[in-house]
């Protein structure tokens, strides 16, 4: 989290884990209680803010005003928004957080200039946003822009949304990180290099690790995830005809030019002409702060519709 003034500087960042086998009342209790102390730290009173954008996990509903559904939490039907209405005195906004990402970019980042934006941020899952003639697209009922749940292999691995072969169960951080460790496990098991994969916390950073080790069952495994980024981008580009496709998350800050390169050649090779041949495509340099900037844009955003 972060308190950001209206040019888009952050002033403070606070960051908290989330913390494993807690309900969500509990997590969002532990979110308040930070939130509070962040203020304090900076000084700051509550009502000196213009207001609050959230960024939600999973499909966040907005007619509803709920989390519908977050796969990664196995999150169902969480009533956000009055959790959180009875909490603050200043008016509060809730986005999905990728979509808040994209927003982000697309105010304050790569995105400046372009009227239609696709963000795909690749971390535990992969999610999306989508920026259309300038305007976030959120759908019907705000479930738009689930990019990681493209079907690109029809009877694939399982993903944690019920269906099998979405692009977050082949290209996730944890799809990937996953497949390498079993493919480890057969072939190195006692060995110093199943123990450095398996004990790196950061598990983007593992999997880069391998990577650039050259071991080839995992360079395999990511160059065939990587293909199938490429894939899905392919249907996104011929879907929307965007002008600019940005990446981010730990995958794609771990492996920056890497991806661009290998999902670059995909489109080339299998977009249909016209659609991508001017279409730039680029990892974020705004790293983790592209959802708090998004947040920001989405309150100075709900601030102007309102004037
Ligand atoms: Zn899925």
């Amino acid at each position: 989290m972060g308190i950001v003034d209206p040019d888009g500087q952050i002033l403070t960042r606070y960051m908290l884990l989330t913390p494993g086998n807690k309900t969500w009342m509990e997590i969002m209790d532990q979110i308040h209680a930070s939130f509070i102390d962040m203020l304090k730290q900076s000084d700051i009173a509550i009502n000196e803010l213009k207001g609050i954008g959230i960024g939600c996990p999973g499909t966040f509903d907005s007619k509803r005003e709920t989390i519908s559904f977050a796969p990664n939490l196995n999150w169902k039907n969480i009533p956000i928004k009055s959790y959180f209405t009875q909490k603050f005195p200043v008016p509060i906004w809730f986005e999905n957080d990728t979509n808040l990402s994209t927003l982000g970019v697309a105010t304050f980042g790569e995105g400046r200039n372009s009227d239609s934006i696709i963000g795909i941020f690749i971390g535990t899952g992969i999610g999306g946003g989508l920026i259309i003639d300038k305007k976030l697209y959120t759908g019907n009922t705000g479930g738009a822009g689930e990019i990681g749940h493209m079907v690109i292999i029809e009877n694939g691995p399982q993903c944690q949304c019920g269906n099998r072969g979405c692009l977050e169960a082949i290209a996730s951080t944890s799809a990937i990180h996953q497949k390498i460790y079993r493919s480890y496990l057969r072939q190195y098991e006692g060995s110093g290099i199943l123990n450095k994969f398996k004990e790196n916390p950061n598990k983007s950073d593992a999997i880069k690790t391998a990577f650039s080790s050259g071991e080839p069952a995992a360079v395999a495994i990511i160059n065939e995830a990587f293909y199938s980024l490429g894939i899905g981008t392919v249907s996104l580009i011929n879907l929307v005809n965007p002008e600019l496709i940005v990446f981010g998350g730990g995958l794609a800050e771990s492996f920056g030019d890497i991806i661009i390169k290998s999902v670059k050649q995909t489109v080339e090779q299998r977009a249909m002409p016209g659609t991508y041949e001017n279409v730039r495509i680029t990892c974020t340099a705004l790293g983790e702060d592209a959802p708090i900037l998004g947040a920001a844009a989405l309150v100075k955003m709900k601030l102007e519709n309102d004037d």
